[in-house]
């Protein structure tokens, strides 16, 4: 009873801080501004089994692509043996979903071998990082807060596996000595049961809920500190792979309050009526956090900072001011500074700073090529251009501001209609001796 007492107060507790931190993320989400509307419901679907699940970006890259499957797979299948100690926990019984039959079996088994796996695969992946240096892991956006980051949750995740381990050992040991079933299949702890032979019953009851105990104390630690760190994406990435831009990577957002605007222009007899449920746009583009969209922001989120994005980009590679990763990264930092004055005071807050600029530079934002290859090869479908070019087009909309070769683009396009120097009527001038019948 008392350990019923003690366990559904760490779980309440858990349950109050995580609570707390996703309301504080509701209303961040409630400050941004609205994106696409979200339908085709079965393309999504199909798309979060292929690039979620079936982590088929992660496999360009094949060893470490497979290798990461293997832990997000694993941990699949190890949640449903957490959902059993939840309940366990709660109610004082043991290996509740024995019910399951073969199924149990099934999913024990499993669980077994994904942990002995889950937990190579940790160990390579730090391997890499300390003695290594891949260079996709490197770069200016790269603090050593966010290797730190990175080294802490696989350490969680590494311990997490071996008290998984040590639990079953125990559990198969103490069921084995005292002539009871077992219940589940142990592939791999029935081996290592056999390092616990000849350890009394009193002291393998302990060492079982040591284990027990450690291993779900630590996926409430994880739980929480996941939503502060890069490795959010565990929660994020699935949703940010369903809510993905469905639309062709090359074709850009238009703003709704500049096409009608073009539109009227285009037909100005209806120039000056007025336009039912038009409101004023506040801002044209994205200066600073409360002027992104919802996707921004969750894409920002679900950021992994893996660094394939900034591999591959071309502006990065031919030694540019310019990393994607960074972008990304910039605007969850952003938001993180400015959350708080944002929810207590409104969208008016200010604090003297803003994404662009005290961010993200201008040089930066005009070394982008609109190529896409960053957005291609994001493994949870980041879109980093459409908040590259909203930058942008705040600079040039708002501020007139844009590089000398773009300012003589735009001059043309306003005074000839065109992007060229020449006037409208000598446009076809080139084409003048030749005997081109007019239609
Ligand atoms: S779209 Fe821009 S940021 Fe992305 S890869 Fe191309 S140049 Fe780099
Ligand atoms: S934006 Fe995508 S590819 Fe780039 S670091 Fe984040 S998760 Fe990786």
């Amino acid at each position: 009873m008392l350990s019923q007492i003690l366990f559904s107060a760490a779980l309440l507790l858990t349950l109050g801080i995580f609570g707390y931190t996703t309301s504080r993320y509701v209303k961040l989400f409630r400050m941004t501004k609205p994106d696409f509307p979200v339908r085709d419901i079965g393309k999504r679907i199909l798309l979060t089994l292929r690039v979620a699940l079936g982590q088929s970006k992660m496999f360009r890259k094949p060893f470490t692509g497979f290798m990461h499957a293997l832990v997000f797979w694993g941990f699949l299948v190890i949640l449903v043996g957490s959902i059993e100690m939840v309940i366990d926990g709660l109610s004082g019984t043991e290996r509740s979903l024995k019910v399951l039959g073969v199924l149990y079996d099934v999913i024990i088994a499993s669980g077994d071998v994904f942990a002995l796996v889950v937990a190579i695969a940790i160990l390579v992946f730090m391997g890499r990082r300390l003695f290594l240096h891949v260079k996709r892991f490197e770069g200016i956006e790269m603090k050593h807060i966010s290797h730190m980051d990175a080294k802490v949750a696989l350490t969680i995740i590494l311990l997490l596996m071996l008290t998984l381990l040590g639990m079953n050992a125990s559990y198969v040991t103490l069921k084995l000595a005292a002539n009871e079933p077992v219940h589940g299949v142990y592939p791999i702890s029935q081996y290592l049961a056999g390092l616990l032979q000849g350890i009394s019953s009193s002291q393998l009851h302990l060492h079982h809920e040591i284990h027990w105990w450690a291993h779900i104390l630590l996926i409430f630690f994880f739980a929480n500190l996941l939503p502060y760190s890069k490795h959010f994406h565990v929660f994020m990435s699935v949703p940010n792979v369903f809510l993905s831009r469905l639309d062709p990577l090359g074709k850009l957002p238009n703003m709704d309050s500049i096409t009608r605007e073009v539109k009227l222009m285009m037909n100005p007899e209806t120039a000056f009526a007025p336009v039912e449920g038009e409101t004023a746009p506040e801002r044209f583009g994205v200066k600073d956090a409360e002027d992104v969209t919802w996707k921004n922001y969750l894409d920002s989120l679900a950021c992994t900072e893996c660094g394939r994005c900034t591999s591959v980009c071309p502006a990065a590679i031919t030694g540019k001011m310019l990393s994607p990763r960074k972008i990304v990264m910039d605007l969850r930092s952003r938001m993180r500074e400015k959350g708080k004055g944002l929810i207590s005071q409104g969208r008016a807050f200010s604090d003297n700073k803003s994404l662009l600029r005290d961010y993200i530079s201008e040089e930066e934002l005009w070394a982008c090529t609109t190529c896409n290859a960053c957005a291609m090869e994001c493994p949870i479908n980041i879109n980093h251009p459409t908040l590259i070019v909203d930058l942008r087009r705040y600079l040039v909309m708002e501020e007139g501001s844009a590089p000398g070769e773009l300012k003589s683009v735009f001059n043309n396009i306003e005074n000839n209609g065109a992007p060229w120097q020449y006037s409208p009527e000598d446009r076809l001038l080139w084409a003048k001796d030749l005997e081109i019948k007019k239609s």
